[in-house]
């Protein structure tokens, strides 16, 4: 049995983007409709059960993993909550000046480095910091989505959710948003997008009591990389789905020969980031970097037996080339270039010679290569939308990673935090997002 109810806006997805919207209109007083995927979880949140509930691990069909959150929040609710300013290219090639949503945002939520008072407790990380200085590398304390008042030094369970309300993340958008009197309906799978003419008029979705058509306005897919361009293919856009790209991160763990390795140290607290937009290496608490080597099927390591206590972990996240595609029903194709695979090399390379000189047992580091987990590119602008965000359907909107044309090879929430505000702000202005006009 289907069912049918109509709003103003309809917005697909509850993530950093989705969320972000929605609060805006909604402030604005407009009839806002969120459709979000996943289920508004909350039992697993903190537990490494998050991998098996709020997680989609998927695969690409040359072997590569992507993992990204379908929940209430999205992949906010599993990120690590690093914060970094835009990649240069949004201003310089795109004419998108995002600073002032950038400083708002840092200003609201807070943003600011891993304070000294939690450095003094992670002494692995530490050992890492001091060797790579000694190599000549500064892995600096980082930004984060983080209430260090709330925060518990040795929990690192980020990438598991945070059950303390600590890190933020974009269900605490959601909230407001409907605090102002948007609606929200969880596990509600949207099919495609109803367009007669070139404008759209609302969309289809699955949920588990039937089928749901919501009737509309104006349609906002902010699904992300991998949902976005699922379904505008389905909705008969198939410019949609080309130019993947994941930013896939290469975890490294091994033994501390002597002493305490990286357990109960924050994942990402410190990191470089100056290898010219390449890659950024930083550190990895113990755990997620044992719960890695398992995601990748490392399964060689457990050999040398659980040395929890002693691991030691670093990550290696590289920006690579949009060159993957995926279609209307998720199958993907995503393979790493040459270039990808040998700038993968040289960060592996660096990482291991800190760990170590640290101190790490060489002999002892097993390296989970290249989890993709910031999906885009597949809705690019100047291809798939407009500088308005706009696709070929009037009405129909993509504002999420999926726009963005390249990757800036660095964790992406507060760039679209911004965006999303910027948007929501700029919806009915012809003269776009840059101000140029169309
Ligand atoms: C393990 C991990 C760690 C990360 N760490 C960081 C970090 O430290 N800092 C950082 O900046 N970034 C980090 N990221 C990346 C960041 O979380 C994402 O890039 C960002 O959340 C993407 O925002 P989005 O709005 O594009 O999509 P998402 O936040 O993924 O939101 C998309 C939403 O759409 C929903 N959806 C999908 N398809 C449909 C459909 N058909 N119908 C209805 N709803 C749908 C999904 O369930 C999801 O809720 C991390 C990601 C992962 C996976």
């Amino acid at each position: 049995m289907g069912k049918t109810i109509s709003a103003g806006t309809v917005i697909v997805g509850s993530g950093a983007c989705g969320a972000t919207i929605a609060r805006e209109l909604a402030k604005k007083g407009e009839s806002v409709v969120v459709l979000e995927k996943g289920r508004d979880h909350t039992w697993p949140i903190g537990t490494p059960m998050a991998y098996a509930t709020m997680y989609d691990i998927m695969k690409s069909r040359e072997g590569i993993i992507v993992r990204r959150g379908v929940t209430t929040g999205g992949s906010t609710m599993v990120y690590s909550g690093n914060a970094y300013d835009p990649p240069g290219f949004i201003n310089h090639e795109l004419g998108i000046d995002l600073s002032q949503e950038v400083a708002e945002t840092k200003g609201e939520l807070n943003i600011r480095p891993v304070p000294e008072a939690f450095m003094e407790n992670y002494t692995g990380t530490q050992r890492l910091v001091n060797a790579a200085g000694e190599l000549g590398y500064a892995m600096k304390p980082q930004e984060r989505f983080v209430d260090y008042e709330k925060c518990v030094p040795g929990c690192d369970s980020c990438l598991f959710g945070c059950r303390r309300g600590a890190k933020w993340t974009a269900r605490n958008y959601l909230d407001d948003a409907v605090a102002l009197g948007a609606r929200l309906v969880t596990r509600c799978n949207v099919r495609k997008v109803l367009v007669s003419g070139n404008r759209a008029v609302g969309v289809m979705a699955d949920t588990p009591s039937g089928t749901l058509r919501v009737g509309c306005n104006r349609v906002i897919l902010s699904a992300g990389g991998i949902g976005s361009p699922e379904i505008l293919r389905r909705s008969g856009i198939h410019e949609a789905g080309r130019r993947f790209f994941t930013d896939p991160m290469s975890v490294l763990v091994g033994v501390m020969k002597e002493g305490k390795g990286t357990f109960r140290e924050m994942t990402f607290t410190v990191a470089d980031a100056s290898n010219g937009g390449e890659f950024v290496f930083g550190n990895t608490g113990a755990v997620n970097g044992f719960v890695a080597q398992i995601a990748a099927l490392n399964l060689s390591f457990l050999r040398q037996g659980i040395h929890m206590k002693r691991l030691a972990g670093m990550f290696v996240k590289l920006c690579d080339d949009p060159v993957g595609s995926i279609d209307e029903n998720g199958v993907f194709h995503k393979t790493f270039t040459r270039r990808d695979e040998r700038t993968m090399a040289k960060g592996i390379k660096i990482a291991t010679d800190v760990m170590t000189r640290a101190g790490v047992d060489a002999s002892t580091i097993s390296v989970a290569k290249g989890i993709g987990g910031h999906p885009g590119g597949t809705c690019a602008m100047g291809t798939v939308v407009d500088n308005t965000l706009r696709t070929s359907a009037g009405n129909l909107y993509v504002c999420d990673n999926s726009v963005m044309p390249k990757s800036g090879g660095i964790p992406p929430v507060l760039t679209l935090i911004a965006l999303g505000k910027k948007f929501a702000r700029t919806l009915d202005n012809k003269r776009g997002l840059n101000g140029k006009g169309l």
